[in-house]
């Protein structure tokens, strides 16, 4: 796949991210109709989900830009969120790095920038087909797939079974140096010609295990990679219609939690760094702004197996952030980069100044707050 030029530009205004790319040119979607994943009836909510990602990756990008000019008027208050939303201590300039490179991708792919594929963009999990592991194996073209025995006769094949497929179902030991079966279930995508493996989510799937428990997901098993949103995310209650749909006061006052004003499109921001990133780099080490407070109170430790917080209860986290300190865990966790975007876009609005944009509402301890910028 022809890579595009990427345009490199010193400062990545609002206004550059404004217009441009499409969910139909980022994404690979169809906006016909609702069948299999369909997005035909989302189309309008995709476009402002999209812009709104352009949006928050813009802000991330603009609190980096004055954190590391001292001479911004917003430079203090940018240092503060870094703090904060990452644990960035003064002249932490590897995890600045880091932070921008993250932020910087997922704004570059929202610009244009290809992926080597283009990805696939699915508005339910219906298009997967749950099967049964010994199931019989078939191949792109959804035909089933025969292999020959020592004695020349034809055998139909397992899912499981099948050398192109048998890496999803077995794991590698490496203490014992044996594969072993695991329990993951396939599940069969008629418009990639492709399985996917999953849990068994109790019999239902990924969207329908329990209402609101997942609002999306990505995955990298098949080529082209895919984001698949879940009804959730287009209609859960505790999310902003819009971006700023919801005032950073309560009253004529601040104190409104960030986890308040977060935007439904929040689903779809946090997805993008998966799906840029990959998900092995992009644990999700916690949804939870407490959580992500609770670990950053001690950023230097070293996350264990048996992680605890201070109220002693044992938390399950990613086995891919053991070794990681704490805080560098936190920015890797995609709903790290959807807090911090979401509080610095709220700080860079003049809507609730009352006429004198110098005051701002600003998220920069979790809970909005007035400041003055010079
Ligand atoms: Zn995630």
């Amino acid at each position: 796949m022809q890579l595009k030029p990427i345009v490199v530009c010193g400062l990545l205004s609002a206004a550059s991210l404004a217009a441009g790319q499409t969910i139909g040119s980022l994404f690979k979607v169809n906006l016909d109709n609702d069948e299999a994943g369909g997005c035909s009836e989302r189309s309008t909510l995709l476009a402002q989900y999209l812009q709104e990602s352009k949006d928050l990756a813009t802000a991330g990008l603009q609190a980096i830009t004055h954190a590391q000019d001292s001479s911004a008027a917003q430079h203090d208050v940018a240092k503060r969120y870094l703090r904060a939303y990452f644990g960035v201590g003064e002249n932490d300039a590897t995890a600045l790095a880091l932070i921008k490179g993250s932020l910087q991708k997922v704004s570059n792919f929202l610009s244009g920038t290809t992926l080597d594929n283009t990805p696939r963009l699915y508005c339910n999990d219906n298009w997967l087909k749950k099967r049964a592991r010994t199931d019989i194996a078939r191949d792109i073209e959804g035909n089933d797939i025969w292999t020959m025995d020592d004695n020349g006769q034809q055998h139909l094949l397992a899912i499981e079974n099948c050398d192109q497929y048998r890496h999803l179902f077995w794991d590698y030991d490496e203490d014992q140096m044996i594969w072993i079966k695991n329990e993951r279930i396939p599940y069969w995508s008629a418009d990639l010609g492709q399985y996917l493996v999953d849990d068994d989510y109790d019999g239902q799937t990924f969207c329908t295990v329990a209402r609101g428990a997942n609002m999306g997901t990505t995955q990298h098993m098949t080529t082209p990679p895919t984001i698949t949103l879940c009804q959730g995310s287009f209609s859960e209650p505790g999310y902003s219609v819009k971006l700023g749909s919801k005032s950073p006061l309560v009253g004529q006052r601040g104190g409104r939690k960030l986890t308040d004003v977060l935007p439904r499109s929040a689903t779809l921001y946090h997805e993008l760094f998966h799906l840029v990133l990959g998900n092995d780099p992009t644990p999700d080490v916690t949804y939870l702004w407490v959580r992500q407070q609770l670990l950053l109170e001690n950023p230097d430790e070293i996350i264990t197996e048996a992680y605890k917080d201070k109220y002693d209860e044992i938390e399950i986290l990613p086995t891919s952030i053991y070794g990681m300190t704490r805080a560098d865990a936190i920015r890797h966790n995609p709903e790290s980069y959807v807090f911090f975007s979401v509080g610095y876009w709220y700080f860079m609005q003049t809507t609730w100044s009352n006429g004198d944009n110098s005051q701002r509402w600003s998220f920069h301890s979790g809970v909005s707050q007035m400041v003055q910028i010079p």
